[in-house]
């Protein structure tokens, strides 16, 4: 119980990486609020839960959970997604930036229209829910805010011109953010993950090309991708007092994979 009585956003809490963080904050106490995006848009696959059955989880095993639709690119939703969580709950202690999307193209096919909607999705969504943050967590002087970026900050992709920019925007707003926000006793710090399968790659790594996927694992120290659990636990850490000195740092979750010159 490393989070008991905060208040926590996930955005994008109700898949993958933000369903186990969702998870885990509940189980370390905290109220969680989980964001997913409306249904007009959602990307979700077929089986995939939805946030509601994720919060319905989380209450059923001793948890406190809600939910809340709004599509973070969208700055009138954003705002009225933290006016719910200072209404319902008075006050957010933690902010994740999670919510992403990848669709994987190659560099001479991808569209305006997909530049747009990865930057707006990933970077501008991030840059708006950490601002809407910022203006409530700063006048009681204490909050956190974490964010999901990628070890693809730091590398290329071929397949993925128009993601990596968004997670190396990522690192520098988050930098960005500490230094702001520092004074008024908030941190803020990123989480780089290397490949985890979920949703977003499912399709590539288990479906198009299982190889590349075992290629990962056999340049990974640990002999194993990350899970959605990992990425977790790296977050309770940023959000606990344990890590209450630590802010603008950026923190590798890859087994050693991203280290590995061969
Ligand atoms: P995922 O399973 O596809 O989950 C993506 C989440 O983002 C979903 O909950 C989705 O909500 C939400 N989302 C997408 N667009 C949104 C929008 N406009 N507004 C609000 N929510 C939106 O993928 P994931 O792997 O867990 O990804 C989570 C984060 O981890 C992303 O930022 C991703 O870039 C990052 N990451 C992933 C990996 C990896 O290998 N998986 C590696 C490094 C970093 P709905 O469920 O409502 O559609």
């Amino acid at each position: 119980m490393r989070l008991k009585e905060k208040v926590t956003l996930v955005t994008g809490g109700s898949r993958g990486i933000g369903r186990a963080i969702s998870e885990r904050f509940a189980i370390e106490g905290s109220q969680v609020v989980i964001n997913y995006l409306p249904d007009a848009d959602s990307s979700s696959t077929a089986g995939s839960p939805s946030a509601e059955d994720v919060a319905q989880s989380i209450v059923a095993s001793g948890g406190m959970a809600s939910c809340y639709p709004a599509d973070v690119s969208d700055s009138k939703a954003v705002g009225q997604m933290i006016d719910y969580v200072i209404e319902s709950y008075g006050r957010l202690d933690v902010l994740i930036c999670n919510a992403g999307i990848c669709p994987f193209s190659r560099f001479t096919e991808i569209t305006e229209e997909q530049w747009d909607r990865v930057n707006d999705v990933n970077l501008k969504g991030a840059f708006l829910c950490a601002q809407a943050a910022a203006k409530v967590m700063i006048p009681r002087k204490t909050g956190r805010i974490l964010f999901t970026s990628s070890v693809s900050s730091i590398f290329g992709g071929s397949l993925q011109a128009h993601y990596c920019p968004t997670k190396g925007g990522i690192n520098q707003l988050m930098k960005s953010v500490a230094l702001a926000v520092g004074e008024y006793g908030i941190t803020s710090n990123a989480v780089l993950p290397g490949t985890v399968v979920t949703d977003i790659n499912y399709q590539q790594l288990e479906i198009d090309s299982p190889d590349l996927k075992q290629y990962f694992i056999d340049r990974t120290p640990l002999r194993r991708l990350a899970e959605p659990k990992d990425i977790a636990s790296a977050m309770v850490f940023f959000a606990s007092e344990d890590a209450a000195m630590i802010s603008g740092a950026t923190l590798v979750i890859d087994g050693g994979m991203s280290i590995n010159l061969q």
